[in-house]
């Protein structure tokens, strides 16, 4: 190996000097990702939770083909194109409520951005200035960019360094209980009129260590940002797309959020795409004859047509394809195959969720020696901090999940 595996490409989450070089991956196809030293490995997380249909979906393919010969690419600004407007109508239709109005970026970290701004603007847009901070959750996780950094739990390792670079938002625990719901209540009476918004990942804390909480604390969530008066975002950019069990995790809690935040297996994914999705009374704050009223944002590749394509195929296969039965059967072979783990010594909880299978230790273990251990048997299982986790394809072969809970069996069992 030349190029790859030097210093030339720094790599995420990575400190260059000390890592292991990464391995170079010539293809994929279904729930599998082919070595160039020719090994196969069966992947247990679908590439960081995108793959929902595994890996070149001969649907998706032959969607991209089409629209990479007719217009891959085109500005959004001035322009539209069908893929875009097909993309909107079909999430708005599928989205619960009045969740109508969709704003499309490029990453999970920049639909979260748009959606700190709208919140913030949305309050100036109504006249009342002073609104300049959100309320997050301990143990989130939003994304990387500055304003998503600051909506993350500020103890956790990842970002504690920037925080003097960052917006001071105010953090809470998730209400799981009475004691904390309580806490939660006179915290936004108290701050409400500084606050612009309550930021949440539904159902599970998914990099702060794949977190569940129940649908009721999300609904208490709801409920409380409702009565002070503060829209509520949900971060569905983990649990979209079926990942937990409904299409999407706030329809369990029966919530309707007042912005909501798409990406990773938007466009089952093959590209990178996301959106932000305001309901009718969001979106109506900034319709207006003042033109510095819209909303000031506009990413050179916002709504890449060839995204919102793969993203169209792959809302076909959610009607097509039996994705739900498929996590429901996934989660119940999770279940099965990990919670004797969690009677071993080392071992502090087995979650479930879904298709999301966690394995939290006692102590972090030495996690590069974990995924040269995962490798060694034939799978990609990406262990962090105190967790081992699987997210695998909703399609995955019932003989490749067996594989897979196996290896999580046996190198947590070697370790815990
Ligand atoms: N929000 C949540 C809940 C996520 O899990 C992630 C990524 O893991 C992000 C935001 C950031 O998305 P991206 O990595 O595409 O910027």
């Amino acid at each position: 190996m030349t190029a790859l595996g030097t210093h030339n490409l720094w790599r995420p989450y990575t400190q260059m000097k000390t890592a292991a070089p990464p391995l170079e991956a010539v293809a994929t196809r279904g729930s599998r990702i082919t070595l160039a030293d020719g090994r196969e490995l069966i992947d247990g997380i679908a590439s960081w939770w995108t793959a929902v249909h595994g890996y070149n979906h001969p649907h998706i393919a032959a969607a991209m083909a089409d629209q990479l010969a007719r217009m891959p690419h085109v500005m959004f600004g001035g322009l539209t194109h069908a893929p875009a407007e097909r993309l909107g109508q079909r999430l708005a239709a599928l989205l619960p409520g009045e969740l109508n109005h969709v704003f499309f970026t490029d990453s999970g970290s920049v639909a979260v951005e748009v959606a700190l701004k709208m919140a913030v603007q949305l309050w100036l847009n109504r006249g009342e200035t002073g609104r300049t901070r959100v309320l997050a959750f301990r143990g989130g996780y939003h994304g990387d960019t500055m304003g998503a950094m600051s909506a993350c739990d500020p103890e956790e390792g990842m970002h504690r360094r920037f925080g003097a670079y960052l917006p001071t938002q105010l953090f809470a625990d998730l209400p799981r209980g009475p004691e904390q719901e309580a806490a939660l209540d006179a915290l936004l009476a108290r701050h409400r009129h500084e606050l612009a918004a309550v930021i949440v990942e539904t159902l599970v804390q998914g990099a702060g260590g794949m977190l569940t909480h129940p649908p009721e604390v999300l609904a208490t969530v709801a409920r409380l940002a409702r009565r002070h008066g503060l829209p509520l975002i949900a971060d569905e950019i983990f649990t979209g797309f079926a990942r937990t069990g409904s299409l999407f995790a706030c329809e369990q809690a029966g919530v309707v959020p007042d912005i909501l935040c798409l990406s990773k297996a938007l466009t089952g994914g093959t590209m990178s795409l996301a959106a932000t999705v305001a309901t009718t009374e969001i979106f109506s704050a900034f319709w207006s004859d003042d033109p510095s009223a819209a909303l000031m944002h506009g990413p050179t590749f916002m709504a890449n047509p060839l995204a919102c394509a793969a993203a169209n195929a792959s809302l076909d296969l959610f009607e097509t394809e039996p994705r739900l039965d498929q996590a429901a059967a996934i989660a119940a072979r999770l279940r099965d195959g990990l919670a004797p783990l969690a009677r071993l010594a080392g071992v502090r909880e087995v979650r479930v969720l879904g298709a999301i299978g966690a394995v939290q230790f006692t102590v972090t273990p030495d996690l590069a020696d974990l995924k040269r251990r995962f490798v060694a048997r034939g799978v990609w299982v990406r262990p962090f901090g105190d967790i081992v986790y699987l997210t695998p394809a909703l399609t995955i072969a019932s003989g490749d999940l067996d594989r897979l809970i196996e290896a999580v069996a046996a190198v947590v069992t070697e370790t815990a």
